[in-house]
């Protein structure tokens, strides 16, 4: 087995990153900024980098844009390290004050304007917001345990944990079908802290009535294409469509992995891996993932490994060196496979979705207080983002779905409702398929199907998974990163990249060090998962790239990043993307008759 020594000049750390979705690249980057210290190779089954996070192209003519950004949109203004790295490739995310439509008919509500529901649910919103209250003091009792249970405990209907409580929380972080299990203080945490919290300050009357300001992120596929070339320039051999198989011994010295080649498909974007059975092949796929499974294998040997995939994958390709410990733990994360259609079957979301601002359900006062301004705003300006529906067989259920026309920052302004580009989540197809209503999208309207091995945010994630995290890393050369060690985040995934190439040896970088929000995500996320606190080298630093960092930091925390990587204005992409020719102007001109968009 290959000796391994530290980064003393003596000899560099021959270092394997397996998988080039956030996390990989985020390992790969920061241990490039030490070419002395390490010789890192990144390798992904797939055939392109980004994971997770890719784009397609669109008809420009139809619909105002020629591509999409497929299943990650968007994230918030404490994504300090995502949009760093954005800067750091060029690449910019634009501003979007988010919009949200939950429910249909009578259990329809907005943040935008307020509904018949809250009005029938203010003993239930008063319950909510002392619920928030309580566990804002005694958080520690709280925290963990599932949200539906808290909110059952300070006596809400069921009717408004389904059609109001859960969808707040399942819009965000993606926890989907999860979410009645979903730690309490998530929900907490979104609505009464200045920092994290998306539903922040609360409403009393319609608990949510912020348009929070998000960012939306930039052509994936593009920015991962060049971050890859970055890589390369940088001397990290990234080798895409590489899979590794198996990982034969393991020790303190190093590791010895099995590898073999992958079939490129005609996309390039199957995420599945071809080696665990749970992940299911994107239709095409399933063929040259057979055939790979036939494929010849060779062994490498690397000092250290760094796994950024999945935590079931993780599991599966330990095998036999997995220790008693790490088959427990990263056994004990669930992850469902759910499935995204994107396309344009406007009729289907008038069927399961409210669209457009509705008088007939929309409300004037609420608890006796006017609320005529919120209904004229709706009235000319409801474009709803992100939609949730409850099923009605079973209403602790979801389905998600995206008006991708209306949230992604390349598309025009105006664009006729039936010429938008919807994305629509069914989750959980081993439990809940049976309440999916996918077969009701005109298969001729449908663009892409993609399928997605999920992590459930299940209170059990952050009892059995996260804090046990820590006691598993560097152990007989193997580190884990990906977004599934705390929170399914872009920016998480990042992050813990960073941790493990800290790890390894790397620096963190300067200008983050001294963005005291950035700063301090990360010594908490490496405390969290490492049991390490990382110490400041540039405390007293006054160069440019410390002063930069200094001034990303804005608002009452420094929560609210003001750094390059984002711009000021809405919609600034369409603008650029117009002077090349990929995105046209406005295709309609002011809203329908009747209607809150054109
Ligand atoms: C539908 C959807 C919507 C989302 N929306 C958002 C959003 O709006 N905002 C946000 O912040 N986050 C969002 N997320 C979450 C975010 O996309 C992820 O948290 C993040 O991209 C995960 O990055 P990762 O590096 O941890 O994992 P991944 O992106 O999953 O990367 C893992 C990589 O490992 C590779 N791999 C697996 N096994 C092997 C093997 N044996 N050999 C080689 N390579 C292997 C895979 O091919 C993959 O490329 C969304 C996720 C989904 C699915």
């Amino acid at each position: 087995m290959a000796p391994n020594t530290h980064g003393d000049g003596a000899r560099k750390k021959k270092v394997l990153v397996v998988g080039a979705g956030a996390a990989g690249m985020s390992a790969a980057y920061h241990m490039s900024n030490h070419p002395d210290k390490f010789d890192v190779t990144v390798i992904d089954s797939v055939n392109y980098c980004g994971g997770q996070a890719f784009s397609h192209q669109l008809d420009k003519g139809r619909h105002g844009a020629s591509w999409f950004n497929q299943g990650v949109q968007g994230g918030s203004y404490i994504f300090h390290h995502t949009c760093t790295m954005f800067a750091r490739q060029g690449y910019h995310a634009d501003p979007v004050k988010l919009q949200v439509s939950f429910g249909k008919d009578k259990d329809f509500w907005t943040n935008v304007f307020p509904t018949d529901v809250l009005e029938r649910h203010q003993k239930d919103i008063r319950k909510l917001l002392l619920m928030w209250k309580v566990m804002r003091w005694f958080e520690i009792f709280f925290a963990l345990l599932p949200l539906k249970l808290v909110c059952q405990m300070f006596l809400m209907s069921e009717d408004f944990i389904n059609v109001v409580a859960l969808p707040m929380t399942a819009l965000f972080l993606g926890t989907g079908n999860a979410t009645p299990e979903t730690p309490a203080m998530m929900l907490e945490r979104l609505a009464t802290s200045p920092t994290y919290g998306m539903w922040y300050p609360p409403d009393k009357r319609s608990v949510a009535s912020n348009m929070c300001p998000m960012v939306v992120f930039p052509n994936f596929s593009e920015f991962y294409e060049t971050w890859r070339k970055d890589l390369i320039s940088r001397g990290v051999k990234v080798r895409l469509s590489t899979e590794l198989v198996e990982i034969v011994s393991r020790d303190k010295k190093g590791v010895i992995v099995s590898i073999r080649p992958r079939t490129a498909v005609s996309d390039n974007h199957n995420p599945s891996t071809g080696i665990s059975p749970d992940h299911p092949p994107t239709e095409g796929d399933a063929d040259a993932a057979e055939r790979d499974r036939h494929a010849p294998q060779h062994e490498e040997h690397y000092d250290e490994l760094v796994l950024c995939v999945l935590a079931d994958t993780a599991k599966a390709l330990l095998g036999r060196t997995a220790s008693w410990r790490e088959r427990k733990v990263l056994g004990a994360a669930k992850f469902s496979n759910d499935i995204t259609i994107t396309h344009t079957d406007s009729d289907y979301m008038k069927k399961h979705y409210e669209n457009f601002y509705r008088s007939d359900l929309a409300v004037m006062t609420l608890n006796k207080q006017d609320q005529t301004q919120r209904n004229e705003f709706g009235k000319a300006n409801f474009r709803p983002m992100y939609y949730i529906k409850t099923y009605p067989k079973d209403k602790s259920k979801l389905e998600m779905c995206f008006d991708t026309t209306n949230y992604q920052c390349q598309f025009p302004e105006k664009v006729p409702f039936e010429d938008h580009v919807f994305q629509t989540i069914f989750l959980n197809k081993d439990r809940d398929g049976h309440l999916w209503s996918d077969e009701e999208i005109d298969s001729s309207k449908v663009i892409r199907k993609d399928w997605w091995h999920q992590l459930c945010h299940s209170y059990t994630h952050y009892i059995k998974v996260v804090p046990w995290m820590m006691f598993l890393q560097a152990k007989r050369s193997v580190r884990f990163g990906g977004s599934w060690t705390v929170v399914n985040a872009h920016e998480v995934a990042v992050m813990s990249g960073i941790a493990a190439a800290v790890d390894l040896g790397a620096e963190y970088p300067e200008d983050l060090e001294n963005d005291k929000f950035a700063f301090l995500c990360f010594r908490l996320y490496y405390l969290l998962c490492y049991g390490k606190w990382y110490s400041r080298r540039y405390k007293h630093s006054t160069s440019e790239a410390a002063k930069a960092g200094r001034s990303w930091a804005n608002g009452l925390y420094g929560q609210r990043y003001k750094g390059p990587g984002v711009t000021e204005e809405e919609r600034c992409t369409w603008k650029e993307e117009m002077k090349l020719g990929r995105s046209t102007g406005n295709l309609a001109e002011g809203n329908a008759e009747g209607r809150s968009q054109p």
